[in-house]
C-alpha cells in the first residue's frame, strides 16, 4: 500500500423510489488506499451493492460524490471507458456467457481495446493460467464447478488490467472451501498485482481475509475494523473466549494444565492486546494459544493439555 487514496465517497447518498423511498445510501464516507483490499459487510438491505454500484459509475448518485484518483466521476465524460480501463466487476452469480468457452469470456471485456485476435487470445490464457484455470480454457461454464466459473470471472474482471476490482459476495454461491479458495486467489492477485479490491460478503471467514472490514447498516457505515496480524486476531478471539476471560479472571490454571507461569505470561498477552513488545515472546504466546484454543474446542482433549504436550506440537 502506498497509501495514496484510490477510491473516495464523499457524504454519498442514493434514494430510490418517488413515492415510498428509500434511502439506500445514507451519506456515505469512505476513504480506500490504493493497493488496499476491503471487505463491506452489513446485514441484506444495508446498501451494499448499491455502494459497490456507484463506486463502479454503474448506477448515479442521488447526491455526494465518488471520486477515484480524485476525480468526480459525475464530471466523467465517458462513463464506459472509464469502467473498461478501472474498474473489475465480479458478482455473486459469475454471470459467464453460456455458449462462449472460458477463454473467449475472459476475451470479452478486450474486445473494445486495441490488440489482434493472437494478442487477445494469449493474454486470456495468461489471465487464465493466473487464476489457475490453464487447463479448463476450452471449457464451457456448464462443464465447470462453481468455484471455477468464479475464477473464470475473476479473469475476465482482470482482462483490462483495473486499479480496482469490485467483489460483489463473489463466495455467496459457493461451498465454505472454494470460497476460502476463491478469497486467497483475490489476496494472491491483491499481492502480486497491486490490484486493489473491495469485496461484498456476508461471511466472517472471508471477511478476516482483508485487511479492512467496513460494516453497513442502513445505507451507513455504522462500523470500521482494521483486520491485525494474525497474532492480534488470535489475541482477540482468545480474550473473547470462556478461556480467555477465565484466565483474565485469574482463575484457570488447574483447568488448562498450564503451569502458573505459562498462565501469567498468556495473561500479560491478553491485557495488553498483542502489542509489538511481545515480537518475541508474543510469536510464542500466539502459537501457544492457537493450540490452547484448538484444544478447548475439542471434547475430551482439555484434561491432557500440559506445557510439554503443547509445545511438543508448536
Ligand atoms: P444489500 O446489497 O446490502 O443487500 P442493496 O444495496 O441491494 O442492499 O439495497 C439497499 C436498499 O435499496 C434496499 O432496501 C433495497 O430494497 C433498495 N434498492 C436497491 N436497488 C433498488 C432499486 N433499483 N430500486 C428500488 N430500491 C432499490
Ligand atoms: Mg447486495
Amino acid at each position: 500500500m502506498n497509501g495514496e487514496i484510490i477510491v473516495e465517497t464523499r457524504d454519498l447518498t442514493k434514494i430510490y423510489g418517488d413515492g415510498a423511498e428509500v434511502r439506500a445510501l445514507d451519506g456515505v464516507n469512505i476513504k480506500v488506499a490504493q493497493g488496499e483490499f476491503v471487505a463491506v459487510m452489513g446485514p441484506s438491505g444495508s446498501g451494499k451493492s448499491t455502494l459497490l454500484n456507484m463506486l463502479g459509475a454503474l448506477d448515479r448518485p442521488t447526491s455526494g460524490q465518488v471520486l477515484i484518483r480524485g476525480q468526480d466521476l459525475a464530471k466523467v465524460r465517458d462513463l464506459d471507458a472509464f469502467r473498461a480501463r478501472t474498474v473489475g466487476f465480479v458478482f455473486q452469480l459469475h454471470n459467464l456467457l453460456p455458449t462462449l468457452t472460458a477463454r473467449e469470456n475472459v476475451e470479452v471485456p478486450m474486445m473494445g481495446q486495441p490488440l489482434s485476435r493472437s494478442q487477445r487470445r494469449r493474454r486470456a490464457e495468461e489471465l487464465l493460467s493466473l487464476v489457475g484455470m490453464a487447463g479448463r480454457a476450452n471449457h464451457l461454464p456448464n462443464q465447470l464447478s462453481g468455484g471455477e466459473r468464479q475464477r473464470v470471472a475473476i479473469a475476465r474482471a482482470l482482462a483490462n488490467r483495473p486499479a480496482i476490482i469490485l467483489a460483489d459476495e463473489p463466495t455467496g454461491n459457493l461451498d465454505s472451501q472454494s470460497g476460502v479458495e476463491i478469497m486467497a486467489l483475490m489476496r494472491t492477485l491483491n499481492r502480486e498485482l497491486g490490484t486493489t479490491l473491495i469485496v461484498v460478503t456476508h461471511d466472517h471467514t472471508v471477511a478476516h481475509q482483508t485487511d479492512r472490514i467496513l460494516m453497513m447498516r442502513d445505507g451507513r457505515i455504522v462500523h470500521e475494523h482494521t483486520v491485525g496480524t494474525p497474532l492480534e486476531e488470535d489475541l482477540a478471539t482468545f480474550r473473547r473466549s470462556g478461556l480467555g476471560q477465565a484466565i483474565l479472571a485469574g482463575d484457570t490454571v488447574s483447568l488448562a494444565g498450564l503451569s502458573a507461569s505459562e498462565v501469567a505470561v498468556l495473561r500479560r498477552a491478553l491485557e495488553r492486546g498483542g502489542c509489538p513488545k511481545f515480537v518475541g515472546p508474543g510469536r510464542f504466546v500466539g502459537q501457544l494459544l492457537a493450540v490452547v484454543l484448538q484444544l478447548w474446542d475439542t471434547p475430551g482433549a482439555r484434561g491432557g493439555l500440559t506445557p510439554r504436550w503443547v509445545c511438543a506440537r508448536m
